[in-house]
């Protein structure tokens, strides 16, 4: 096999080879303008070695990738008591579904949907002030980063909250089933700026080092959780593309909708790929493909 950085460039020449780079995500105007031809990719070892290609240091917003992180401080905050609000199956349906939360009476299918991760925010968000959440919610990815260079762009996330009608009505129908601790306004406004943290694809993949599972790296979270946040990945963490992904890549991973995925491999490194067109699941095009590429080339693979 070649060494790893030849496989990144090769990968990064492929990518850009041609071939649909899928559409960005419009229904956030501050997005709808990023050119979709783009490509980055980062592994970091369980070592903090780190490899690139691509525009690894363009920074992008990670959106649902944060959920990631606000499930994990979510669990070190309330344990298990979280799974009283939010459930932990596989959605099946788009990430932003209102159909499926009434059908449930206001308990999200999982904490990777939109109406889930407004749970985990509201959830520890309960007795602080956004700013206070907000920060704590830097902090712990900047720690996970080893990385003080990571910023909320207040841009796209005012421009989220003016276009937000349907986190709204999320937001809303979890309140009225008593699902809500905070206003909707003050749980969406925090949620709205944690999505809107930036990362490179080099940072992105630094900060997943918590999830590699490894006794090597100092512990952000406990370890049984680290595999629980890697099951509810594996089987959640595209959506209703999220069969598909563990089909085709077989690693536990979250996409967000500016077009970033964090994949684990567990015991071995974390993967941060960024191409900002989207599939029809609301998942990066190229990323998909990328990962399937890579994990296919190193044989990595939970299976
Ligand atoms: N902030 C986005 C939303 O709530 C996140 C969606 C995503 O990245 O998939 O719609």
């Amino acid at each position: 096999m070649p060494p790893l950085p030849d496989i990144l460039t090769q990968l990064n020449d492929d990518m850009r080879s041609g071939g649909d780079w899928g559409d960005v995500a419009s229904y956030i105007p501050e997005l709808a303008h990023i050119d979709p031809a783009q490509f980055a990719i980062a592994v970091t070892m369980a070592d903090g070695e780190t490899f690139t290609a691509g525009d690894a240091d363009t920074p992008f917003s990670v959106q649902s990738i944060t959920k990631v992180f606000t499930l994990a401080i979510a669990l070190g905050r309330s344990g298990d008591q979280l799974w009283r609000r939010v459930g932990r199956e596989p959605s099946g349906r788009a990430f932003n579904s209102i159909v499926q939360l009434e059908q449930e009476e206001g308990r999200p299918r999982n904490p990777f949907i939109n109406a889930g991760a407004i749970v985990t925010t509201d959830e520890i968000l309960t007795g602080r002030a956004p700013r206070e959440t907000l920060a704590e919610i830097l902090q712990f990815i900047r720690a996970a980063a080893g990385d003080d260079d990571i910023h909320i762009n207040h841009a796209v996330a005012a421009s989220e909250k003016s276009h937000g009608h349907r986190n709204f009505a999320l937001a809303h129908f979890l309140a009225s089933c008593g699902n809500l601790n905070n206003a909707p306004e003050k749980t969406l406004g925090t949620y709205f700026h944690h999505c809107a943290i930036e990362m490179s694809a080099r940072q992105l993949a630094m900060s997943g080092r918590f999830l590699i599972d490894t006794p090597k790296l100092p512990r952000l979270i406990l370890p049984q959780r680290i595999r629980r946040l890697n099951a509810l990945m594996l089987t959640c963490g595209h959506y209703d593309g999220s069969g598909d992904f563990a089909y085709r890549v077989g690693l536990p991973a979250k996409s967000g909708v500016g077009g970033g995925i964090l994949a684990i491999v567990p015991g071995i490194a974390s993967v941060a790929v960024w191409s900002p067109g989207l599939n029809r699941y609301g998942n990066s095009r190229k990323g998909t493909e990328a990962m399937a590429q890579l994990a296919r080339t190193m044989n990595w693979s939970v299976f």
